[in-house]
C-alpha cells in the first residue's frame, strides 16, 4: 500500500477559522494512524486577499494544537516549496503542457467583454450563462482566433487567462469517502481559468498540481470544496494523472448553534463565544476572540472538534489527541453538517481541567495569578489547584474564583447576610470563631469536626450559622470546599476575616456599606 500523505492547504487570507483546524485535524490524525506524513501548503495566489500575518498565525495555532507538520514552509522536506507563491514557474510549466495537449486554450476577453456575453445571453432566457463549449465560440480566444493572431496577441504582450477546455456532454464520476460516488456532468460546468491575467495560478490548478507533485494520497477538505471538485478530476484526466488522483474526502458543514446556515466569524461575536482558535485583530481594528484567550485548554478544544461531525461510536466522549490517533477513522465521519454547541465545547474543556494534574495545571494559571497579583506563590497556587478543578469550566474563571486565597480586597454577599444576621447571630459566630482560634492544628478534618460539634452543642441549625461563616470567611456563598479553603488560608487570617466579618455583619444588615 502507498504511504499516506495528506495536506492541509490553508490560504492565508485572515485567521484560521475553527472549521479550518477541524480540517487539519482529520488530515493529522489520519497521518499519525497511518504513519502517514501531515503536510502544510499555504495557498496564498490570490494576492487581492492576502492577509499580513496570516500564515503566522496558522502556524502558530498549529502549533498550540500540537499538530506539527512533518514537511511544510518552515520543516521543508522533498517535495518543496511549499508556499505556491514560491512555485509559480512550476505552475506555468504545467499549463504549457495543457495547452500544447490542446487541454487549454488562451481567452484575450476584457471582463466587459465576458460580461456583455452573460447579459446577452440572459436575455436569451438562459439562466447562469458561462464561459463553456456553448458562449467561447463566440469569444476572442485561441479556438476562435487564427493561429496568428493569437501568436502576435501573445507576442505584444496582450493581457489574457488560460482557461481549461471542457468536453460538454459527458458524465463524470468520483469517488468520495463520505459521500459515496459523486457524479457530474460536463456540460454543467464552465471553462474555469487556470492562469491569471498576472500569470498567477488560480486556487484550482496550483492545487492539483501540488498534490499530484507532492504526492498527495487523501485530500481532506471542507465541504464548500466539493463542487471545485469536477473541475479538478477533469485536470486530472488533462494531465493524464487520473490513476494517481487522490482520494477525497469532503467534511460536513459546521453549522450556527442554532443549527440554521453555516457557522462564521461573525457568530463569534453575536453569540460571545470564540470560533477562532486564539485572538486575532483585523486590520480594519475588529478584535476576534480565540479559544486560547478564552481560557481553554488546546487538548479540549481538539476533542471537542473532533466530534464536530466524526464520532468514533461507543460512550466514551472524552479523548487525547494519542486516544484520537488510535481510534480515528473517516468511514466514521458524517455527511450532515454538526451543529456548533458552545456549552458543548466548555463542557470538553471543563472535562479536561479535571483531568489534568495539579502541575499542569499549575503551568496554566500561573501567568493569570502572576498578572492579577504581581506575586507568584507556587507551593500556595498548588494548594488551591485541587480544590479548584471540578468547579472551573475556563481557566480564565481560576483567578476570579479564588480571590478570597490571595486577598483581602473582596465585597460581601449583602443579600444573604440580611436575610441570616439575627439577634443571636453575633454571639454565635463570636463563639465559633473563639473556638477555631484555639484549634491546632488547623486542618479541614478537625475544622469540620469542631464546626459540626458546635452547632450541635448550641442546637443550632447548619443554614443559620453556615452562610455566615462562609461569607465571612470568603465573601460569597458560591465556593470549593468550605473546610478545606479555611485551612489554605490559615488559622490567623480565617480569625481576622471573622473579627472583621463581626463588625461589618451588622452594618450591612442595618442596610449600610460594609466597610470593606
Ligand atoms: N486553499 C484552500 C482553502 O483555503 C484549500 C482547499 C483544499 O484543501 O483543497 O481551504
Amino acid at each position: 500500500m502507498k504511504k499516506i500523505r495528506v495536506r492541509f492547504a490553508p490560504s492565508p487570507t485572515g485567521p484560521l477559522h475553527i472549521g479550518g483546524v477541524r480540517t487539519a485535524l482529520y488530515n493529522y490524525l489520519l497521518a499519525r494512524k497511518e504513519g502517514g506524513t501531515f503536510i502544510l501548503r499555504i495557498e496564498d495566489t490570490d494576492r487581492t486577499r492576502f492577509v499580513t500575518g496570516a500564515e503566522a498565525y496558522i502556524k502558530e495555532a498549529l502549533s498550540w494544537f500540537g499538530m506539527v507538520p512533518e514537511e511544510g514552509p518552515d520543516q521543508g522536506g522533498a517535495y518543496g516549496p511549499y508556499r505556491q507563491s514560491e512555485r509559480k514557474e512550476r505552475y506555468r510549466e504545467q499549463v504549457q503542457m495543457l495547452l500544447e495537449k490542446g487541454k487549454a486554450y488562451r481567452a484575450f476577453d476584457t471582463p466587459e467583454e465576458i460580461a456583455a456575453m452573460k447579459e446577452a445571453w440572459q436575455a436569451k432566457g438562459v439562466h447562469s450563462p458561462k464561459y463553456d463549449a456553448v458562449t467561447r465560440q463566440s469569444m476572442r480566444n485561441s479556438l476562435t482566433l487564427s493561429p496568428s493572431e493569437v501568436e502576435e496577441l501573445v507576442a505584444s504582450g496582450a493581457p489574457h487567462v488560460v482557461r481549461l477546455l471542457v468536453d460538454p456532454g459527458r458524465e463524470v464520476a468520483f469517488e468520495d469517502e463520505i459521500r459515496g460516488e459523486v457524479r457530474f456532468s460536463t456540460s454543467e460546468l464552465d471553462d474555469k481559468v487556470l492562469l491569471k491575467g498576472d500569470g498567477m495560478p488560480t486556487y484550482h490548478l496550483a492545487n492539483v498540481v501540488d498534490d499530484y507533485h507532492m504526492k498527495i494520497t487523501h485530500v481532506i477538505r471542507g465541504e464548500e470544496w466539493l463542487s471545485s471538485t469536477p473541475h479538478h478530476v477533469l485536470l486530472y484526466e488533462a494531465f493524464g494523472w487520473r490513476a494517481e488522483m487522490p482520494v477525497f474526502a469532503h467534511l460536513p458543514l459546521i453549522l450556527k448553534p442554532s443549527g440554521k446556515g453555516k457557522l462564521s466569524k461573525r457568530d463569534g461575536a453575536k453569540f460571545g463565544f470564540p470560533v477562532f482558535p486564539m485572538d486575532w485583530e483585523a486590520e480594519d481594528g475588529t478584535h476576534y476572540l480565540g479559544f486560547r484567550e478564552a481560557g481553554f485548554l488546546p487538548s479540549a478544544v481538539i476533542n471537542f472538534l473532533a466530534f464536530l461531525g466524526w464520532n468514533p461510536g461507543g460512550e466514551q466522549e472524552i479523548f487525547t489527541m494519542e486516544e484520537l490517533v488510535e481510534v480515528f477513522t473517516p468511514q466514521n465521519i458524517v455527511k450532515s453538517g454538526a451543529r456548533f454547541d458552545y456549552d458543548k465545547a466548555l463542557w470538553f474543556n471543563q472535562q479536561h481541567i479535571m483531568k489534568c494534574t495539579v502541575e499542569e495545571l499549575y503551568e496554566m494559571v500561573k501567568d493569570r495569578v502572576q498578572s492579577a497579583y504581581g506575586v507568584l506563590d507556587a507551593p500556595y497556587v498548588k494548594e488551591i489547584i485541587p480544590l479548584m478543578q471540578e468547579r472551573i469550566k475556563t481557566l480564565n474563571e481560576f483567578v476570579p474564583s479564588t480571590r478570597f486565597f490571595f486577598t483581602e480586597d473582596w465585597a460581601y454577599e449583602a443579600k444573604m447576610i440580611r436575610k441570616k444576621w439575627k439577634e443571636d447571630s453575633p454571639r454565635h459566630l463570636k463563639a465559633l470563631k473563639d473556638v477555631l482560634q484555639g484549634l491546632d492544628p488547623f486542618e479541614a478534618p478537625a475544622i469540620e469536626a469542631m464546626v459540626r460539634d458546635f452547632i450541635q452543642e448550641n442546637a443550632l441549625s447548619f443554614g443559620a450559622i453556615m452562610p455566615l461563616l462562609r461569607i465571612g470567611l470568603t465573601g460569597t456563598m458560591k465556593g470549593p470546599d468550605l473546610y478545606k479553603s479555611m485551612e489554605i488560608i490559615g488559622r490567623e487570617r480565617s480569625i481576622q476575616r471573622l473579627e472583621r466579618a463581626l463588625e461589618a455583619f451588622p452594618a450591612i444588615k442595618a442596610g449600610g456599606q460594609h466597610p470593606g
